[in-house]
């Protein structure tokens, strides 16, 4: 039993730098919410790869482009002019407030981008990022400081220059932090990694308006709540504010590795041939998984859908907090980005939650070391969804008393 798992997991243990956790499982087969280990035992994905897998597993249109790209060209400097790119880049464009697009490899690599932009459009006096307490930006040495969280900045000290972190939700405390330096305000429109924290509208067009007031960028890191994940293309939308850059990664490929920072013209026109640039940023096989995931997100009903089942979930994590009320307080997120918040007493065994449920075939994370997050490909049934609750369920009722 567990054979292949075990031994896999036992040489990897020997060879890899320790920075991963895992749980005893090797994956070697994904098909829509499925995925199958090394030993043929099957989980249901709720966590899509933290928010990547968002059309499910191999899906059969971008398995198809991933394929036919690579076939015919899988990469060519960027030096030259590619097909995939031209069409992910008026896709993009096309469908938000942006009118260019810079093109990464991953959430840190668009956020460094962004970073960038913002300080070579204020000019070499201003270099300041305000960002949020709390807030999860990426592991590079730019973002991991503008990343609002102590722990991610432990032992790799001193941080680069001009990041500082605002207490949640608070405009004054954040009015009274910019300075002649500032040049942005740097946020997620809803904070994943930080435990599906929803900031409130109004302060979201609090922090819109101190941007104006101040002359700063107001950057969106839409990596996480982007492509679908709260029920519209970009979670902007469902906020009525409109930032001045935004970046996207995680499920922008479904799996191929991609990201992209997108602005308007006026602050995009800073960027000239020298100032920045990638190597794979780009990648022909990557865009032609980015279209191909563009093209579905963008049928009618989609989005319709996504909100439906985020409903749906809503519901249901609602229900188990009022029959497990000593473990779990309530539901909260947008779309199908979930998180099921736990009391006090719950939150000690989060981590071990996560584990039992992973024990019964169902994959969720901890989040922000408070929430379950629950990050399903936006294309799970509601019957995939009733055997989440359920398995959770059983769970919870382990801890209640
Ligand atoms: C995942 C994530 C990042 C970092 O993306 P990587 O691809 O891991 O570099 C940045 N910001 C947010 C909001 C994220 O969720």
């Amino acid at each position: 039993m567990n054979k292949e798992n075990s031994s896999l997991a036992e040489r990897s243990d020997q060879v890899f730098i320790g920075t991963y956790a895992r749980y005893p499982a090797a994956m070697v087969k994904g098909e829509g919410c499925t995925l199958t280990d090394a030993d043929g035992n099957t989980y249901l994905d709720c966590l899509a790869g933290i928010a990547v897998c968002s059309l499910g597993h191999c899906h059969p249109d971008i398995t198809k482009a991933v394929c036919e790209q690579a076939a015919a060209l899988t990469h060519v400097s960027n030096l030259y002019y590619t097909k995939p790119q031209t069409e992910l880049a008026e896709l993009l464009t096309g469908n938000s407030f942006a009118d260019r697009i810079f093109l990464a490899n991953s959430g840190a690599e668009a956020n460094e981008a962004a970073i960038k932009l913002a300080r070579i459009c204020a000019g070499p006096e201003r270099y300041g990022i305000i960002s949020l307490a709390g807030s999860f930006h990426g592991r590079t040495l730019a973002t991991v400081a503008a990343t609002g969280q102590p722990k991610f900045h432990e032992g790799f000290e001193p941080m680069p220059d001009g990041f500082s972190h605002a207490p949640f939700g608070n405009l004054n405390v954040l009015e009274a932090m910019i300075t002649d330096q500032t040049c942005a305000i740097l946020c997620e429109p809803l904070q994943g990694e930080g435990g599906v924290r929803p900031l409130d509208v109004e302060y979201l067009q609090g922090l819109q308006r101190l941007c104006r007031n101040h002359d700063l960028l107001l950057i969106f890191d839409e990596i996480q709540t982007g492509m679908g994940r709260t029920g519209s293309l970009f979670a902007y939308e469902q906020l009525g504010i409109v930032p001045d850059i935004m970046t996207l990664a995680k499920a922008l490929g479904n799996g191929m590795p991609i990201g992209a920072m997108l602005t308007r013209n006026e602050l995009a026109a800073s960027f000239v041939p020298g100032t920045h640039a990638s190597t794979f940023g780009g990648n022909p096989v990557a865009c032609a998984a980015a279209v191909a995931v563009m093209k579905i997100m963008l049928a009618d009903g989609f989005m319709d859908e996504v909100l439906a089942k985020g409903d749906y979930l809503q519901k249901g994590l609602e229900d188990l907090a009022a029959r497990f009320p000593s473990v779990a307080t309530g539901a909260r997120g947008m779309g199908l980005i979930r998180g099921l918040v736990l009391t006090e007493k719950g939150i000690e065994s989060g981590a071990e939650m996560v584990r039992k449920l992973f024990d019964k075939g169902v994959l969720i994370n901890f989040a922000g070391n408070k929430v379950l997050r629950f990050l399903p490909p936006l294309i799970i049934s509601r019957e995939e969804i009733d055997t989440l609750l359920s398995a959770l369920g059983e769970i919870l009722a382990e801890y209640e008393s």
